[in-house]
């Protein structure tokens, strides 16, 4: 069948064959598949969606358009974690660590900046010295010693996602469910763990807003990664408003060192209980979610998980001092309050424009390849249901001092908050948790 004759058979909703779906994606991987003929497609999918089955066959033709990490090389069960993006997500800085302190074992690949969203790889490269770009062989030993490890996605890894993303990114087709679940899962799926645990976001700052669409992407991605062969159990949680306090990169770093240290946001705290607790529950090293919360709690308050990010730091030629001494991270050159126009309660922070306010002050990147200031970010103080006067600081602005990046980020960023009259409780945070074994409501906050 030809290229056209397959973008018409989506484009008129009729399901694809196994092989249809394999000889776009390795066409357009190939350079024998044109932009504008991916594009028509990653639309027709847009519109039209994809089966149960279209959504894996899609899945494993991008696993399969490059290398596949083995793993066999590390003794015991791997377990990665991926969050699908939001704004002040360190999880994975305080949860790798503490699942290794506590018997798990991480290895994990993981990425630059997304859209509005922070990369784990921008973030850990704000740490004097730390390397991220490791050969495979010294990923495998730094595992084997310690337990943990994680290293900046290589570019033959599943490098169909990144030519698809780049397409979907200028076509207005990055909110697909479909195209959602392959782009994450071919990337975990040729990462090679044997456990994964997924952490849906929805909300303002989330690429999927609407709680039912985090939903049916949670299914889908847990459908993909059981169907082959992985544990994969997925979490809804909240990106209403940014998690924890700090937005950028070495502040976030520190807030991470924070929360180690049992100095945390209750947000993310509660986040890295409920991820790590299930971590832990697929590794087989607990045997129930009590012991498994109890363990993480444990090794938050004694710094064994400190411990363990100075291990990982130092395994990668960081200077493991920043753990004790945050100070050390780089700092900016100035500090900036942006204060309330008015008083009142903090009803809604959107997550987005806080994002994309960072993104103006210059924690982000304008153009690709743009190195980043990791001393740039945002520290709110206030969040929603705060109590907040005329005047107040909201946040302050670690700065490189430049007005043309200091104006429109703070007019961004106080477009951000909506304050009122009434006092109202922080949004509900956790959702759902989704396994091969259904659907299990959360208690909405701890
Ligand atoms: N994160 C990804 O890796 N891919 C997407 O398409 C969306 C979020």
């Amino acid at each position: 069948m030809s290229i056209s004759q397959i973008i018409k058979k989506k484009r008129d909703g009729i399901e694809l064959s196994k092989d249809e779906i394999d000889s776009m994606v390795s066409g357009f991987v190939k350079g024998r598949i044109p932009d504008y003929q991916m594009a028509a497609f990653l639309m027709a999918i847009y519109f039209r969606g994809m089966s149960a089955g279209e959504c894996v066959d899609l899945t494993m033709a991008m696993v399969h358009s490059g290398d596949t990490v083995d793993l066999s090389g590390i003794k015991g069960f791997t377990v990665d974690k991926h969050s699908t993006g939001g704004v002040g997500d360190k999880t994975t800085l305080v949860l790798a660590p503490l699942v290794a302190a506590s018997g798990g074992i991480v290895a994990k690949m993981t990425g630059r900046e997304l859209g509005h969203t922070g990369g784990t790889v921008d973030k850990l490269e704000s740490i004097p010295g730390m390397q991220v770009e490791l050969s495979k062989e010294e990923f495998i030993k730094i595992v084997n010693d310690i337990h943990v490890s994680l290293i900046a996605q290589t570019a033959s890894l599943a490098p169909a996602d990144k030519h698809m993303y780049a397409l979907r990114d200028l076509t207005a087709t990055i909110e697909s469910i479909p195209l959602i679940a392959g782009s994450i899962m071919s990337k975990k799926l040729a990462a090679g763990s044997d456990g994964i645990v997924l952490d849906v976001k929805t909300g303002a700052g989330a690429f999927m807003q609407k709680y039912e669409d985090a939903l049916t992407l949670a299914q889908t991605m847990v459908d993909i990664g059981e169907g082959a062969g992985k544990r994969v159990v997925a979490l809804i949680s909240s990106m209403e408003q940014p998690l924890g306090r700090a937005v950028g990169n070495a502040i976030e770093v520190k807030e991470a060192i924070d929360t180690l240290r049992g100095d945390g946001p209750n947000d993310l705290v509660d986040l890295v209980k409920e991820l790590g607790s299930t971590m832990l529950l697929l590794s087989g090293v607990v045997s129930s979610r009590d012991e498994a919360i109890e363990t993480i709690g444990r090794n938050m308050e004694t710094r064994k998980g400190l411990a363990k990010l100075g291990d990982l730091i130092e395994a990668q030629g960081g200077n493991r001092e920043v753990t004790e001494n945050p100070g050390l991270l780089p700092q900016p050159k100035v500090t900036i309050e942006v204060t309330s126009t008015s008083s009142g309660y903090v009803e809604k922070i959107d997550a987005l424009d806080v994002g994309l306010a960072s993104k103006i002050l210059g924690a982000g990147r304008r153009e690709k390849d743009q190195p980043i200031d990791p001393s740039i970010g945002i520290y709110l103080m206030k969040k929603v249901g705060d109590k907040v006067e005329d005047g107040e600081p909201l946040a302050a602005f670690h700065s490189d001092g430049d007005k043309d990046k200091i104006d429109p980020a703070q007019e961004k960023f106080l477009n951000a908050y909506s304050i009122g009259e009434k006092r109202v409780d922080p949004p509900r945070f956790f959702y759902a948790r989704v396994s091969r074994d259904g659907i299990e409501e959360l208690e909405p906050n701890k």
